[in-house]
């Protein structure tokens, strides 16, 4: 008896010393303390024994168990902290997905517009940026569009569901031009104001290539004394050599706006074909690419300011527009949505 309990504990220690995992080591605890387990059965065979080798078998029996055991539960211990350490050292040789790759950045749109930003700030101009959801006068009357002008079907306009507001009907409305912005600096009544916006305006328009109900203008104001159009004329090459290389040009066409008198379409020489006429151009050597003028004197009548001492200019175009050119972009639906393979590319 003596001789088996020292072979089973022999060749299970070395067993145990040899196991790698968890699994092998519960299959090893089963072959001994299980049902049939080989040190569960042993007492089984004291009954057999003498009343002389069972005082001694006892003792040694419960030693050779209880180093069984906790050699198989110090074994555990280790192969845990085997596989915690393999793990750790997996993290760290695991590869990753490159951050570059996965990094965003800002949208073409709001690229542009720090551009912008940055480059009249330059000259002394401060952002003032008015609301989206604007009031009839501010949108209209105060920039010399009166209630039922024919004027105001230049813009298709989208109005504000009010009925469970206390506000009369045809008040409210989502503007329609950044331009709601001069009127508000100009009632406060301090000149001279050298403002810009570069912000979203909204019209009721059918969502094609050139056309959306959401679009971003960037306009510049500017009132004070001896204001011309000569100072429009600066802006206007400033932006453009700015933005599109020192060989850009503007020229100025008579163009009607009701806020401002006299009114300019501005021309940009075009600079795929530097005037000689292509498919961009539509053939003309020029592309429109902003409306201005001096701000018109009945604006000022809704306003401290006195027109016969000053005088303003407001000058305003379409970013997109502009970026659409400059990229060859050839669909405005693609600034709204939020299609990866667009965004990625610029
Ligand atoms: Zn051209």
């Amino acid at each position: 008896m003596q001789d088996k309990i020292s072979q089973i504990k022999k060749e299970y220690l070395e067993k145990i010393g040899k196991a790698s995992s968890l699994k092998e080591l519960d299959s090893l605890f089963l072959a001994l303390f299980g049902k049939k387990g080989e040190i569960a059965l042993l007492p089984k065979e004291f009954p057999k024994l003498s009343d002389t080798e069972r005082r001694k078998i006892g003792p040694a029996f419960n030693a050779v168990k209880q180093e069984l055991e906790k050699a198989i539960e110090k074994k555990r211990e280790e192969v845990r902290e085997e596989s915690y350490k393999a793990l750790e050292n997996e993290k760290l040789t695991l590869q990753g997905v490159p951050l570059e790759a996965r990094k965003g950045h800002l949208h073409l749109a709001t690229q542009f517009k720090k551009e912008i930003i940055d480059l009249f700030n330059k000259l002394g101009f401060y952002q003032f940026d008015a609301p989206h959801v604007e009031w009839d006068k501010y949108n209209f009357e105060y920039l010399n569009i009166p209630k039922d002008h024919p004027s105001r079907d230049m813009w298709d306009t989208l109005y504000v569901d009010t009925s469970r507001l206390e506000v009369e009907p045809g008040q409210m409305l989502l503007r329609t031009h950044t331009s709601n912005f001069w009127p508000r600096l100009m009632e406060k009544g301090k000149a001279p104001i050298r403002a810009m916006s570069f912000d979203r305006c909204f019209r009721y328009e059918a969502i094609d290539a050139r056309h959306s109900h959401t679009f971003n203008q960037f306009e510049v104001a500017v009132v004070g004394e001896k204001i011309t159009m000569a100072n429009l004329k600066f802006l206007s090459d400033y932006l453009l050599k700015a933005i599109l290389g020192k060989e850009a040009k503007s020229r100025f066409r008579p163009k009607y706006y009701p806020f401002v008198e006299p009114g300019v379409g501005i021309d940009c020489l075009c600079v795929f074909c530097h005037g000689r006429g292509c498919k961009i151009c539509s053939g003309t050597g020029w592309f429109e690419i902003a409306g201005a003028g001096m701000i018109h004197p009945n604006v000022f009548k809704s306003t401290d300011l006195d027109p016969k001492k000053y005088t303003g200019l407001a000058w305003g175009f379409g970013p997109d527009r502009m970026l659409m050119i400059k990229h060859e972009i050839e669909d405005i639906r693609y600034f709204l949505e939020g299609d990866l393979k667009f965004l990625q590319e610029y």
